[in-house]
Protein backbone atom coordinates (compact mmCIF):
# COMPACT_ATOMS: atom_id res chain seq x y z
CA UNK A 1 0.00 0.00 0.00
CA UNK A 2 1.13 3.37 -0.85
CA UNK A 3 1.93 5.80 2.10
CA UNK A 4 2.23 9.55 1.70
CA UNK A 5 3.23 12.09 4.40
CA UNK A 6 1.91 15.61 4.07
CA UNK A 7 0.09 18.24 5.54
CA UNK A 8 -3.74 19.07 5.32
CA UNK A 9 -6.51 20.55 6.07
CA UNK A 10 -9.72 19.47 6.65
CA UNK A 11 -12.51 20.87 5.11
CA UNK A 12 -15.44 18.79 5.57
CA UNK A 13 -16.62 15.34 6.80
CA UNK A 14 -19.50 13.39 7.20
CA UNK A 15 -20.29 10.41 9.22
CA UNK A 16 -19.83 6.52 8.10
CA UNK A 17 -20.84 3.61 9.90
CA UNK A 18 -21.16 3.26 13.44
CA UNK A 19 -17.94 5.21 14.42
CA UNK A 20 -16.28 6.46 11.39
CA UNK A 21 -16.02 10.01 9.08
CA UNK A 22 -14.93 10.20 5.47
CA UNK A 23 -13.44 13.43 5.51
CA UNK A 24 -12.95 16.15 2.74
CA UNK A 25 -8.95 16.89 3.14
CA UNK A 26 -6.71 19.57 1.42
CA UNK A 27 -3.92 18.23 1.01
CA UNK A 28 -0.09 19.84 0.19
CA UNK A 29 1.15 17.45 -1.71
CA UNK A 30 -2.13 15.45 -2.64
CA UNK A 31 -4.48 18.20 -3.58
CA UNK A 32 -8.18 17.41 -2.26
CA UNK A 33 -8.60 14.01 -1.48
CA UNK A 34 -11.41 12.07 0.37
CA UNK A 35 -10.13 9.91 3.72
CA UNK A 36 -12.29 7.43 5.40
CA UNK A 37 -11.43 8.29 9.07
CA UNK A 38 -11.98 4.35 10.72
CA UNK A 39 -12.96 4.69 13.94
CA UNK A 40 -12.46 8.62 14.78
CA UNK A 41 -16.31 9.22 16.08
CA UNK A 42 -14.74 6.85 19.13
CA UNK A 43 -14.05 8.97 22.59
CA UNK A 44 -10.54 7.18 22.56
CA UNK A 45 -9.60 8.27 19.09
CA UNK A 46 -6.13 9.82 19.20
CA UNK A 47 -6.91 11.35 15.67
CA UNK A 48 -10.15 13.01 16.39
CA UNK A 49 -8.38 16.43 17.59
CA UNK A 50 -6.31 17.07 14.59
CA UNK A 51 -9.18 15.80 11.99
CA UNK A 52 -11.59 18.73 13.39
CA UNK A 53 -12.32 21.45 10.06
CA UNK A 54 -9.65 23.79 9.52
CA UNK A 55 -6.97 22.38 11.53
CA UNK A 56 -3.63 22.60 10.06
CA UNK A 57 -2.19 18.67 10.09
CA UNK A 58 0.66 16.08 9.88
CA UNK A 59 -1.46 13.03 8.08
CA UNK A 60 -0.46 10.19 7.43
CA UNK A 61 -2.44 8.98 4.58
CA UNK A 62 -2.55 5.29 3.06
CA UNK A 63 -4.04 5.19 -0.85
CA UNK A 64 -7.01 2.61 -1.25
CA UNK A 65 -9.23 2.33 -3.83
CA UNK A 66 -12.26 4.09 -3.39
CA UNK A 67 -10.71 6.29 -0.17
CA UNK A 68 -7.33 7.27 1.26
CA UNK A 69 -7.40 6.20 4.75
CA UNK A 70 -5.04 7.44 7.69
CA UNK A 71 -2.71 6.10 10.43
CA UNK A 72 -1.18 9.00 11.68
CA UNK A 73 -2.69 12.95 12.21
CA UNK A 74 -0.61 15.63 14.56
CA UNK A 75 -1.37 19.03 14.81
CA UNK A 76 0.64 21.73 13.76
CA UNK A 77 -1.51 24.92 14.07
CA UNK A 78 -4.62 24.58 15.56
CA UNK A 79 -5.83 28.66 14.75
CA UNK A 80 -7.70 28.74 18.57
CA UNK A 81 -8.95 32.10 17.66
CA UNK A 82 -10.80 31.29 14.56
CA UNK A 83 -12.66 28.10 16.20
CA UNK A 84 -14.01 30.78 19.16
CA UNK A 85 -15.34 33.08 16.68
CA UNK A 86 -18.39 32.78 15.44
CA UNK A 87 -17.50 35.98 12.78
CA UNK A 88 -14.48 34.05 11.82
CA UNK A 89 -16.07 30.77 11.76
CA UNK A 90 -18.12 32.21 9.45
CA UNK A 91 -15.59 33.70 7.58
CA UNK A 92 -14.05 30.31 7.40
CA UNK A 93 -16.44 27.98 6.26
CA UNK A 94 -17.15 30.16 3.27
CA UNK A 95 -13.04 29.83 2.56
CA UNK A 96 -13.13 26.49 3.14
CA UNK A 97 -16.40 25.95 0.90
CA UNK A 98 -15.02 28.47 -2.00
CA UNK A 99 -12.08 26.26 -2.31
CA UNK A 100 -14.20 22.68 -1.91
CA UNK A 101 -15.77 24.30 -4.97
CA UNK A 102 -12.94 25.49 -6.64
CA UNK A 103 -10.18 22.32 -6.53
CA UNK A 104 -11.27 19.12 -8.34
CA UNK A 105 -10.68 15.98 -6.34
CA UNK A 106 -6.98 14.27 -6.65
CA UNK A 107 -5.57 17.45 -8.22
CA UNK A 108 -1.89 18.54 -6.96
CA UNK A 109 -2.94 22.45 -6.16
CA UNK A 110 0.46 23.63 -4.32
CA UNK A 111 -0.19 27.22 -5.23
CA UNK A 112 -3.78 27.00 -3.74
CA UNK A 113 -2.87 25.11 -0.42
CA UNK A 114 -0.51 27.86 0.60
CA UNK A 115 -2.46 30.51 -0.21
CA UNK A 116 -5.81 28.92 1.85
CA UNK A 117 -2.67 28.36 4.76
CA UNK A 118 -1.90 32.09 4.77
CA UNK A 119 -5.35 32.65 4.91
CA UNK A 120 -5.88 30.84 7.74
CA UNK A 121 -2.96 32.60 9.43
CA UNK A 122 -3.79 35.68 8.91
CA UNK A 123 -7.64 35.34 9.55
CA UNK A 124 -6.16 33.69 13.32
CA UNK A 125 -4.37 37.09 13.85
CA UNK A 126 -7.50 39.85 12.96
CA UNK A 127 -10.60 39.76 10.93
CA UNK A 128 -10.57 42.67 9.35
CA UNK A 129 -13.46 42.98 6.20
CA UNK A 130 -11.03 43.54 3.52
CA UNK A 131 -9.44 40.19 4.38
CA UNK A 132 -12.18 38.15 2.97
CA UNK A 133 -12.46 40.14 0.14
CA UNK A 134 -8.94 39.10 -0.58
CA UNK A 135 -9.46 35.35 -0.05
CA UNK A 136 -11.74 35.04 -2.59
CA UNK A 137 -10.05 37.32 -5.03
CA UNK A 138 -6.77 35.51 -4.55
CA UNK A 139 -8.47 31.80 -4.42
CA UNK A 140 -10.52 32.71 -7.69
CA UNK A 141 -7.21 33.73 -9.12
CA UNK A 142 -4.99 30.67 -7.89
CA UNK A 143 -8.18 28.56 -9.72
CA UNK A 144 -7.36 29.78 -12.94
CA UNK A 145 -10.17 33.02 -13.08
CA UNK A 146 -8.07 35.73 -12.96
CA UNK A 147 -10.36 38.91 -13.87
CA UNK A 148 -9.17 41.18 -16.54
CA UNK A 149 -8.58 44.53 -14.73
CA UNK A 150 -6.25 46.46 -16.69
CA UNK A 151 -7.67 45.92 -20.71
CA UNK A 152 -11.39 46.18 -22.37
CA UNK A 153 -12.37 42.31 -22.40
CA UNK A 154 -14.14 43.58 -25.89
CA UNK A 155 -11.89 46.13 -27.94
CA UNK A 156 -8.47 45.40 -25.92
CA UNK A 157 -7.69 48.94 -25.23
CA UNK A 158 -6.42 50.02 -21.74
CA UNK A 159 -8.83 50.74 -18.93
CA UNK A 160 -8.66 54.64 -18.40
CA UNK A 161 -10.39 56.37 -15.28
CA UNK A 162 -13.98 57.36 -15.72
CA UNK A 163 -16.89 55.45 -16.84
CA UNK A 164 -15.85 51.72 -16.85
CA UNK A 165 -18.14 48.41 -16.57
CA UNK A 166 -18.17 45.05 -15.02
CA UNK A 167 -18.69 42.60 -17.84
CA UNK A 168 -19.73 39.31 -15.30
CA UNK A 169 -19.47 36.76 -17.95
CA UNK A 170 -16.18 37.72 -19.98
CA UNK A 171 -14.58 38.29 -15.94
CA UNK A 172 -13.32 41.58 -16.79
CA UNK A 173 -13.64 45.37 -17.47
CA UNK A 174 -15.26 46.93 -20.30
CA UNK A 175 -14.84 50.54 -21.75
CA UNK A 176 -17.52 53.06 -22.03
CA UNK A 177 -17.74 53.16 -26.11
CA UNK A 178 -18.08 49.46 -25.42
CA UNK A 179 -20.75 49.24 -23.04
CA UNK A 180 -22.28 51.98 -25.77
CA UNK A 181 -22.23 49.67 -28.44
CA UNK A 182 -23.17 46.56 -26.43
CA UNK A 183 -24.98 47.47 -23.64
CA UNK A 184 -24.07 45.11 -21.00
CA UNK A 185 -21.93 44.99 -17.82
CA UNK A 186 -22.36 46.71 -14.14
CA UNK A 187 -21.23 49.78 -13.90
CA UNK A 188 -17.94 49.86 -11.91
CA UNK A 189 -15.78 53.03 -9.78
CA UNK A 190 -12.59 53.70 -10.48
CA UNK A 191 -11.84 53.06 -6.54
CA UNK A 192 -13.18 50.25 -6.78
CA UNK A 193 -10.92 48.71 -9.60
CA UNK A 194 -8.02 50.38 -7.63
CA UNK A 195 -8.94 48.28 -4.86
CA UNK A 196 -8.82 44.99 -6.75
CA UNK A 197 -6.18 46.20 -8.27
CA UNK A 198 -4.09 46.68 -5.10
CA UNK A 199 -5.33 43.55 -3.58
CA UNK A 200 -4.29 41.40 -6.77
CA UNK A 201 -0.73 42.98 -6.34
CA UNK A 202 0.29 42.79 -2.70
CA UNK A 203 0.20 39.84 0.05
CA UNK A 204 -2.17 39.78 3.27
CA UNK A 205 -0.12 41.48 5.72
CA UNK A 206 0.26 44.85 2.89
CA UNK A 207 -3.64 44.43 2.31
CA UNK A 208 -4.19 44.74 5.95
CA UNK A 209 -2.69 48.16 6.36
CA UNK A 210 -4.78 49.68 4.20
CA UNK A 211 -7.56 51.86 4.92
CA UNK A 212 -10.82 50.36 4.38
CA UNK A 213 -13.79 52.14 2.64
CA UNK A 214 -16.98 50.83 3.28
CA UNK A 215 -18.82 52.30 0.17
CA UNK A 216 -15.76 50.80 -2.48
CA UNK A 217 -15.04 47.44 -0.65
CA UNK A 218 -18.95 46.45 -0.42
CA UNK A 219 -18.72 47.42 -4.01
CA UNK A 220 -15.84 44.87 -4.65
CA UNK A 221 -18.03 42.40 -3.35
CA UNK A 222 -20.55 42.63 -4.79
CA UNK A 223 -18.71 42.34 -8.06
CA UNK A 224 -16.50 39.13 -6.92
CA UNK A 225 -19.65 37.33 -5.63
CA UNK A 226 -21.56 37.85 -8.92
CA UNK A 227 -18.17 36.90 -10.63
CA UNK A 228 -17.91 33.44 -8.23
CA UNK A 229 -22.33 32.87 -8.98
CA UNK A 230 -21.19 32.81 -12.24
CA UNK A 231 -18.12 30.50 -12.62
CA UNK A 232 -19.67 28.23 -10.36
CA UNK A 233 -23.15 28.16 -11.39
CA UNK A 234 -24.28 28.46 -7.59
CA UNK A 235 -24.72 30.44 -4.77
CA UNK A 236 -22.36 29.15 -1.66
CA UNK A 237 -24.49 27.76 0.64
CA UNK A 238 -22.26 29.57 3.23
CA UNK A 239 -22.83 32.93 1.80
CA UNK A 240 -26.29 33.22 3.81
CA UNK A 241 -24.30 32.13 7.20
CA UNK A 242 -21.57 34.90 6.54
CA UNK A 243 -24.08 37.25 6.18
CA UNK A 244 -26.12 36.54 9.33
CA UNK A 245 -23.21 36.83 11.56
ZN1 LIG B 1 -13.68 48.47 -25.11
Amino acid sequence: MHSIKTSGIVLKGTNFGEADKILTVFTERLGKVKVLARGVRKIKSHLAGALEPFILSELLLHEGKTFYSISGAEIIKSYPTIHDDIDKIARVFFLGELIDNFVTLDEKSGAMFELFVSALDSLEKNSKDILLLSFQLKIVEAAGFKPELYFCVHCKEKIVAGDNFWDNLEGGLICDSCQQKFHHGKAISDNAIKLLRFIEQNKFAEIERIKDNLETREEAENILTLYVRGILEKELKSESFLKMV
